[in-house]
C-alpha cells in the first residue's frame, strides 16, 4: 500500500475546521440511554455517534453487548439527530448486520487487529462496499501487525480508511490503562502521512481525569480526530465506567482543547514547532523514566555490596562502561565530551545512592 492523498478524501469531505470527533457510549445499553446521549451531542462538534453493540470482554461473565437490537437504536439516532453512526465489528456476521442497518463507520477493535484471520474475514466481507473503516492498533505494541490490518483492508478495495490509536497493554504498572507509546503512531504517521489518524484517549487513560492531557498531546502531534466515550450516567455505565464522561463534560473538554486550526495539511512554522516540542517533551519524559529505572538497579547493587561489605567504587568496571558508551555515542552522533559529562553525572548520582545505602 502506497501513501496517497486520496486516503484522506473521506475526512476532507466532512469539511471541518476542527478535528473529527467521534463520541458516544462504550456500550449501547438501552434505547433511552442511546437517545439521551445522542440528543445532548447533537449540534456540538461531534460528527459521528459511536456505540459498541458486540463487546469484546477480556473475561467472560461481563456485559457482552446488547447485540443486533442495538443496531435499530443506532438507526434511530441517525434519523433523529442526523449524526453518522459507528460500531465495532469483529466477524463477517457483524459486518453484514451493520451494513443492513446502514451503520456509516465500522471499526476493528484492538483485540481483533491482532488476528490476521479475523481482519481478513472482515476485509473479505466488506469488499465492494464504500464504508468508512477505522482500524484500532493491536493490543500489543506491534507496528507490523497494525500495518498488516491496514493493508488487508486496502487490498479489499476499502479506500475510506483510517486508524485509531488506543494505546498498548503492558504487564508493568502504569498510570494509563493502555500505554500511549506515542512513538508507534508517530512512526505510522511518518509512513502514511495522509492516512487519517484518530486518538482514543478513553481507552488509553482508563480514567476520566487524564483525558484532557492525552487528547491535547494527540492534537499537538497533528492527529486528525478524537474518539471519546460519553455516557449520560458514566458511573453507572455497564462497561468502562471509570473512563466515560457526560456529553456536557465532553463538550466542555472540546472547548478547552487547543485546536491548531488549519493544521491538517498546512506546514506552517507554528504547527511544526508545536509538533516537535511535543515530541521533545515525550523524549525528555522517557529519559527521566529510564534514568530512574537505572538508579533502582544501582540501588540493588548497593544493597548487594553492603551485604558483602564491598567498596562502592569499582573503577575497572566504571572505565569499561565509559569506554563503551563513548564508542556507542560516537556511532549515534554524540560527541565524546557530551557522553563523558552525562555519564559522569549519572555515575556520581549512583555513587551517592549507594553510599547512602552502605551507610544506612
Ligand atoms: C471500545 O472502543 O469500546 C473498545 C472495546 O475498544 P478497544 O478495542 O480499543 O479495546
Ligand atoms: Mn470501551
Amino acid at each position: 500500500m502506497k501513501n496517497n492523498k486520496k486516503l484522506r478524501k473521506w475526512l476532507d469531505d466532512f469539511k471541518l475546521d476542527h478535528p473529527l470527533v467521534i463520541a458516544g457510549p462504550c456500550s449501547a445499553e438501552t434505547e433511552a440511554q442511546m437517545m439521551s446521549i445522542a440528543n445532548e451531542l447533537k449540534g456540538s462538534d461531534v460528527s459521528i455517534f459511536r456505540a459498541g453493540i458486540w463487546k469484546p470482554r477480556t473475561r467472560p461473565g461481563m456485559f457482552e453487548g446488547v447485540g443486533s437490537i442495538g443496531l435499530k437504536w443506532l438507526q434511530k439516532v441517525k434519523k433523529e439527530t442526523g449524526l453518522l453512526t459507528a460500531t465495532e465489528v469483529a466477524n463477517a456476521n457483524h459486518v453484514k448486520l451493520a451494513i443492513e442497518h446502514d451503520v456509516d463507520v465500522l471499526w476493528i477493535g484492538a483485540r481483533s487487529t491482532v488476528s490476521p484471520f479475523i481482519v481478513q474475514e472482515i476485509a473479505d466481507t466488506l469488499k465492494g462496499t464504500d464504508k468508512i473503516v477505522l482500524i484500532k492498533n493491536p493490543v500489543n505494541p506491534d507496528l507490523a501487525l497494525w500495518y498488516g490490518g491496514i493493508e488487508r483492508l486496502y487490498s479489499s478495495d476499502i479506500k475510506k480508511l483510517g486508524v485509531i490509536h488506543r494505546g498498548f497493554s503492558t504487564y508493568s504498572k502504569s498510570k494509563f490503562r493502555n500505554n500511549p507509546e506515542w512513538q508507534i503512531p508517530i512512526e505510522l504517521q511518518n509512513k502514511f502521512p495522509d492516512l487519517p489518524l484518530i486518538c482514543d484517549p478513553s481507552h488509553i487513560c482508563g480514567r476520566r481525569d487524564l483525558l484532557h492531557d492525552v487528547s491535547q498531546i494527540s492534537l499537538d502531534l497533528n492527529f486528525d480526530g478524537l474518539m471519546i466515550e460519553s455516557h449520560i450516567d458514566p458511573d453507572n455505565a455497564w462497561s468502562d465506567a471509570a473512563q466515560q464522561i457526560t456529553p456536557k463534560v465532553l463538550i466542555q473538554l472540546m472547548k478547552e482543547l487547543k485546536i491548531r486550526k488549519g493544521a491538517f495539511n498546512e506546514e506552517s512554522y507554528v504547527n511544526k514547532l508545536a509538533k516537535y516540542r511535543t515530541k521533545i517533551d515525550i523524549a525528555d519524559n522517557d529519559i527521566l523514566e529510564i534514568l530512574s529505572k537505572r538508579m533502582i538497579i544501582s540501588d540493588k547493587i548497593g544493597k548487594l555490596k553492603k551485604k558483602q561489605n564491598v567498596a562502592v567504587l569499582q573503577s575497572k568496571r566504571w572505565n569499561e562502561i565509559l569506554g563503551k558508551m563513548i564508542l556507542v555515542g560516537k556511532e549515534k552522533g554524540l560527541s565524546e565530551d557530551f557522553v563523558l559529562k552525562i555519564f559522569k553525572a549519572i555515575h556520581q548520582e549512583s555513587i551517592n545512592h549507594q553510599n547512602k545505602i552502605l551507610n544506612s
